[in-house]
């Protein structure tokens, strides 16, 4: 494995985050190699074996680790200690403030995003593509932790993790028009006939809303740099995913 430490979450002694890229796990073509996701058409095996990697280089019981099905929702689970590795819920985020319960969440050009309130001592873990992103489920997870842990949002530390950026990913008029409607013009770039769209600009235009100004984000666009990073786009949609861990110590 070769996780990428986000450095506005690295200073902090009690928390580890991390995003993983494709290198350092043992699947092979079109999942290689460090392929975390399970329903794929990956070799389980091989899968667990990936997360077993991953949970001895970032120091955490991998049957504890909490990760989701995701489904592209605004759907979040508050995790409490009735899960287990083999029972993730439905969901496209995970809140809590229970220590070493590390949180996942996996992508292959959605954008995963890792959120920490120093204060409180609570995390989450986000999965937002155009989908999740204009369903507000950054601001709806944010307001969560508000109503769970007492999360004041000016104090939120909150990395956007690898994906898909405003140069590859073409959307249909239809989506063009809800992201007019929404405010969020700027998220999007026209070509002659064809609009490509960044999920990230939303995400920042809806942190800025909320006057949160502690955010980092991995810049790379994980189809331009599907070397490094899985694609579902660039990959004709067989591939696998990274993930964003974060873990309370
Ligand atoms: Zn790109």
């Amino acid at each position: 494995m070769k996780p990428v430490f986000p450095s506005i979450l690295s200073t902090f002694t009690d928390i580890t985050a991390a995003f993983t890229s494709r290198y350092g796990g043992i699947s092979k073509v079109p999942y290689a190699s460090a392929n975390l996701a399970f329903h794929v058409g990956d070799n389980p095996e091989d899968v667990i074996q990936n997360h077993d990697l991953l949970a001895d280089n970032l120091g955490y019981n991998r049957n504890r680790l909490i990760h989701m099905r995701q489904i592209h929702s605004d759907t979040i689970f508050l995790v409490d200690d009735n899960l287990t590795f083999d029972t993730p819920p439905e969901c496209d985020a995970l809140i809590t403030n229970i220590s070493d319960t590390p949180l996942m969440v996996m992508s292959a050009d959605c954008t995963g995003i890792l959120i920490y309130d120093p204060i409180q001592k609570a995390i989450g873990a986000v999965h937002a593509g155009r989908a999740g992103a204009l369903n507000s489920i950054l601001p709806k997870t944010i307001e969560a932790m508000s109503q769970s842990f007492g999360t004041h949002k000016e104090d939120l530390r909150i990395v956007l993790g690898p994906s898909i950026g405003g140069c590859c990913y073409e959307v249909n008029k239809q989506i063009a028009v809800e992201c007019d409607i929404n405010g969020y013009s700027s998220a999007l770039r026209r070509v002659d006939e064809k609009v490509f769209l960044d999920v990230n600009t939303i995400l920042l235009e809806q942190l800025k809303r909320l006057e949160i100004k502690n955010v980092e984000v991995i810049e790379h666009c994980t189809s331009c740099r599907c070397d490094e990073y899985f694609s579902y786009r660039a990959e004709a949609q067989r591939t696998g995913r990274l993930a964003g861990v974060i873990i309370l110590r």
